[in-house]
């Protein structure tokens, strides 16, 4: 029996234990060894030379290298000038950044640490490793009250309760890995793509199909969380050779996963993505072009909104009740 298999019998085995939810959520990223699909050896090699020669005219003329994540590949589809002032401005960290931060954290120990946890003692540990970090995450931590602490702890602890009512046991024989890097790079360093899964379950067996890629989010659902997923299809494909089984949104305080299955055509579809968003960002970093502007939701907490006249109209509409 090979490991994917073995990873497939597990998944599929009934377990009593499991609340319904948890049991609606395996039964949805859980894909039968004999649907998944084998591909072809030769799959990554084309990409990866699809996406060189989409960039190959423009990376000559750039001093820096240009690192492209899915945060860029958003905002090229969304306001370019909310992008070009977001690069303009140094990044600080907020409260609601830190509660994904230690939940993630907190996912990764309870896979890692023996005995388990409890859901406030494993944010307990989280928040404890990151602030003795000696990162800008630490320091941002060191500079709350003790309240605004104690009132993340108790945010996390709730979200991580939830997700343990409803996200099925995480074994280790599934093979469960958490903020996974994948990265590539193309003309010798000058383009790279990068990512990081929250949480990856299963592996490929050679050119047959077997890794779940799970993204956990902690806000509310929105249209490009799926592209995200994409993206790391792509990139899993261009790293590894093989794409993977499925990919899964899921929204921790609802306890709901939104699952898309792989194909060919999806990963082609998020190369075509991928190559025009790079293409766009170097003609703006070369100033070949305007920054498009765009207004949409981001106008409300946009920093430049206040100089930006479609934003401030798109604003006053949407106060009105008026927009979409
Ligand atoms: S206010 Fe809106 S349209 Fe203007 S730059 Fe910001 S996001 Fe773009």
């Amino acid at each position: 029996m090979t490991s994917s298999d073995q990873v497939s019998k597990e998944l599929g085995s009934a377990d009593s234990a499991l609340t319904p939810a948890q049991q609606e959520t395996l039964g949805l990223i859980r894909l039968p060894a004999d649907q998944r699909t084998t591909y072809e050896a030769t799959l990554r090699h084309e990409l990866h030379a699809a996406l060189e020669a989409a960039t190959a005219d423009l990376v000559g003329s750039i001093d820096e290298p240009l690192w492209i994540s899915k945060r860029q590949l958003q905002a090229v589809n969304g306001c370019e000038a909310l992008y070009e002032a977001q690069q303009a401005e140094p990044f600080e960290w907020r409260i609601p950044m830190t509660r994904g931060q230690i939940f993630h954290k907190c996912v990764e120990l309870s896979i890692h640490l023996f005995p388990k946890r409890t859901a406030s003692e494993l944010v307990d540990e989280a928040l404890s490793s990151m602030m003795n970090r000696g990162d800008g995450l630490a320091d941002f931590l060191f500079t709350l009250t003790e309240v605004e602490r104690a009132e993340i702890r108790s945010d996390v602890a709730s979200l991580l309760q939830t997700f343990f009512d409803t996200f099925p046991p995480l074994k280790k024989a599934w093979g469960p890995t958490t903020e996974l890097p994948r990265k590539v790079v193309l003309h010798q360093g000058k383009v790279v793509f990068q990512g990081r899964f929250d949480l990856t379950i299963g592996q490929p067996s050679e050119l047959t199909a077997g890794r779940v890629l799970v993204e956990l989010k902690t806000g509310r659902a929105v249209p490009h969380h799926l592209d995200d997923l994409r993206f790391y299809a792509l990139l899993e494909t261009l790293v590894v050779g093989v794409p993977p089984a499925l990919l899964a949104s899921f929204y921790v305080d609802a306890g709901r996963v939104q699952v898309e299955h792989v194909d060919e055509d999806t990963v082609r579809s998020a190369l075509r993505r991928a190559s025009d968003a790079a293409e766009r960002l170097l003609h703006l970093r070369l100033e070949k072009t305007r920054a498009a502007v765009r207004p949409n939701t981001s106008c409300r907490w946009c920093p430049i909104a206040n100089q930006c006249e479609p934003g401030q109209a798109w604003l006053e509409e949407a106060n009105d009740g008026s927009a979409w």
